[in-house]
C-alpha cells in the first residue's frame, strides 16, 4: 500500500513506522523536520508538501492536534491533490461535527472518509496495540482495517461517519475523570504515610482499578517508562486533554444531557493550563495542579 502519513506527533511518529514496519510505503509529513528524519532513516519517505504526500496514495492517514487543523488540511491540500481513488483515515481527536462535516465535503468530491480514532497512549502508539474507534461506511472500514491493523490491535466500528468521534469523546471525558480522581486518591495515601507503589497495588487488584493507574500511573517513580517517570513529557498534552474534555461539554450542551464531571475535570485541566503546564503530559496533574 502507498500511504500517506500527516502528522508525526507524539502518536503519529510511532504510528507509521508501525506501518513501515508491516511493509506499507510511507510517505510521512509533518511541520517539524525531525520526525520526518526518523521516518527516513526507519525506511519511509520523508515529503515536504501535502501534494507530494498524497500523490498517487492508496490512503491518507491524518493525525493532528484539533478540529481547525483537520479541516484545513483537508480543505487546502488533500482534497486538491489525492486522488479519487485514496481513501482517506482521520485518526486525530476532533469534534464529532466537524469529521461528519469534513466526510461530507470528501463525499461531495467523490473520495470515501472514516473517521478513525485512537485510544491507548503513545506506549500504545509505539507497541501497536491501539484501540481504532472507526465511524462511516462498513466498506470503508473493511478496507482500512487490514492497515489499521498494523497499529492497533482493536479495530471496533462504532457507526456512520463523526461515531468514532462520538465514542473518542466519551472515552476520553472518562479519561480526564478517571486521571483527576486518581491523582486525587494517591496524593491522600501518601499525605498519610502510604507508599504510592503499595497504593497503587492494592488499589490496582480492588473497586478502584482504572486505566490511569494501573497502565499510566501518576505518580513518580511508580512505574517505568510511563510520562510521570521522566518529567510528564513526551505523553499526552494537558493542553489536547483540556481540548477533548471541551469537546465533550460542547456535545453535553448541545445534546441536553448534563455532564457535571465532566465539566468539573474541563474546569481542573483549564487551571492546570492557565499555570503554565499545557504542554506535559496529563498525569502531571498529580503534581502540578496545586490547591484552588
Ligand atoms: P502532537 O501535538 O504531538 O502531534 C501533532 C503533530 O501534527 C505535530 O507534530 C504537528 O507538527 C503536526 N501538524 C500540525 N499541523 C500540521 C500540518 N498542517 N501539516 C503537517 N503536520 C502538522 O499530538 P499527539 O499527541 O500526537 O496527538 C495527535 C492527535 O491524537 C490529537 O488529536 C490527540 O488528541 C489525539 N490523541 C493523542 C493521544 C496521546 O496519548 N498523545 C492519545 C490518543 C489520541
Amino acid at each position: 500500500m502507498q500511504i500517506a502519513f500527516i502528522g508525526l506527533g507524539n502518536m503519529g511518529l510511532p504510528m507509521a513506522l508501525n506501518l513501515v514496519k508491516a511493509g506499507h510505503a510511507v510517505r510521512g509529513l509533518d511541520l517539524a523536520e525531525a520526525p520526518r528524519q526518523v521516518l527516513a532513516e526507519a525506511g519511509g519517505r520523508r515529503v515536504s508538501s501535502v501534494a507530494e504526500a498524497v500523490d498517487g496514495a492508496d490512503l491518507v492517514i491524518t493525525m493532528l492536534p484539533a478540529s481547525k487543523h483537520v479541516q484545513s488540511l483537508y480543505g487546502t491540500g488533500v482534497f486538491d491533490h489525492a486522488p479519487r481513488t485514496a481513501l482517506l483515515v482521520d485518526c486525530s481527536t476532533i469534534a464529532p461535527t466537524v469529521a461528519r462535516e469534513v466526510a461530507a465535503d470528501a463525499a461531495a468530491r467523490g473520495f470515501a472518509m472514516i473517521d478513525a480514532p485512537v485510544s491507548g497512549g503513545t506506549n500504545g502508539a509505539r507497541a501497536g496495540t491501539l484501540t481504532f474507534m472507526v465511524g462511516g461506511a462498513a466498506a470503508d472500514v473493511e478496507r482500512a482495517r487490514p492497515v489499521l491493523a498494523a497499529m492497533g490491535r482493536n479495530i471496533l466500528h462504532a457507526g456512520p461517519s463523526g461515531a468514532g468521534q462520538t465514542v473518542k469523546v466519551c472515552n476520553n471525558m472518562l479519561l480526564g475523570v478517571l486521571m483527576l480522581g486518581t491523582c486525587e486518591a494517591l496524593r491522600l495515601g501518601v499525605a498519610n504515610g502510604v507508599d504510592p507503589a503499595v497504593l497503587s497495588e492494592v488499589m490496582g487488584k480492588s473497586s478502584g482499578s482504572n486505566w490511569a493507574l494501573q497502565v499510566y500511573n501518576p505518580c513518580p517513580g511508580v512505574m517505568p517508562d510511563v510520562p510521570s517517570s521522566r518529567g510528564y513529557t513526551g505523553g499526552f498534552a494537558v493542553d489536547l486533554m483540556l481540548k477533548d474534555l471541551g469537546l465533550a461539554v460542547e456535545n453535553a450542551e448541545a445534546s441536553g444531557e448534563p455532564v457535571p464531571m465532566g465539566e468539573q475535570a474541563r474546569r481542573l485541566y483549564e487551571r492546570l493550563s492557565a499555570s503554565g503546564h499545557g504542554g506535559l503530559d496529563f498525569s502531571s496533574a498529580f503534581e502540578k495542579l496545586g490547591p484552588g
